[in-house]
């Protein structure tokens, strides 16, 4: 069911990269239910284990081509800490667009061809409830080379018990593994409510906590889209996390934006990185 968030808006910063090596893959599919796994991971051991030698080697490429991205892990010193932004060396001029409560209907697809055009990767906080609703649209985010973070399954902002925390992120990350083959221990708070017990849960996880240190104020339902623009514009600094929304209400103001916040970005001279790239950077 959508649900409608007057939420003050997330971002958050960085992905690890984790090349997992075909023979870890086999032996994890080995190991699993493998009717629980992302169908192209199967579908491709399969066709690994029947191939010639010649056509191993190349499955094999591509198949590291197509995992590599599929797991984000969070830098020693990032882990169980909250993150508002990084502080990247001074000519490093980068940031991050971090886009919440997808995966949607229309939408999500409207951003994920804006992103695609202008070569940008962003960082997708998934609502376990909404991936389980549109799984195939998760499964373009994640390969298109998006990287992808953990928002909860119901998107309360109330104050939970350990138990309760505890199943509104796990039984999000497991349905992103299943529908995607992700694993992620980047956590973004609902409304960016750091004392709800949903923080503490994912810190003792060695999670990061991604907040955002600009917004583009999206989820006021007066603004004009213009003003999104301005507010990412005005207040981009280098390693910033920038705050928008794919779902969670109707979000076609935020898809008019974004061709003219990313186009504005780039004239100021920003790369774009996901939030576990812009970790990684010294
Ligand atoms: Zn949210």
């Amino acid at each position: 069911m959508p649900q409608n968030y007057s939420s003050i808006s997330t971002n958050y910063p960085n992905k690890t990269i984790k090349i997992i090596s075909i023979a870890t893959i086999l032996f994890s599919l080995t190991a699993c239910n493998t009717s629980e796994i992302n169908p192209q991971l199967k579908t491709n051991s399969q066709a690994l284990k029947v191939a010639t030698p010649n056509n191993q080697i190349q499955q094999k490429s591509q198949e590291s081509a197509k995992v590599e991205n599929l797991t984000f892990t969070v830098p020693a010193k990032y882990q169980a800490k909250t993150i508002y932004k990084a502080e990247p060396s001074k000519t490093e001029k980068v940031i991050a667009l971090t886009i919440d409560d997808g995966p949607w209907p229309k939408t999500t697809l409207e951003m994920l061809d804006i992103l695609k055009q202008n070569d940008v990767k962003a960082t997708f906080f998934w609502v376990g409830s909404s991936l389980q609703e549109n799984p195939e649209i998760a499964k373009r985010v994640v390969a298109e080379g998006h990287a992808i973070g953990n928002h909860t399954w119901h998107h309360w902002y109330r104050k939970m018990d350990e138990a309760t925390a505890k199943s509104e992120i796990e039984r999000t990350n497991d349905l992103i593994y299943k529908t995607t083959g992700v694993k992620t221990s980047f956590f973004r708070p609902p409304g960016g409510y750091l004392n709800n017990g949903l923080a503490a849960y994912a810190k003792s996880q060695k999670n990061s906590v991604v907040m955002w240190s600009v917004t583009s104020a999206d989820t006021d339902p007066r603004a004009k889209y213009q003003v999104f623009v301005k507010n990412v514009l005005r207040d981009a600094k280098p390693g910033a996390i920038v705050l928008m929304h794919d779902g969670g209400g109707n979000r076609y103001r935020t898809v008019k934006a974004l061709p003219e916040i990313i186009n504005g970005l780039k004239q100021q001279g920003y790369r774009f990185v996901t939030v576990p790239e812009l970790l990684e950077m010294p």
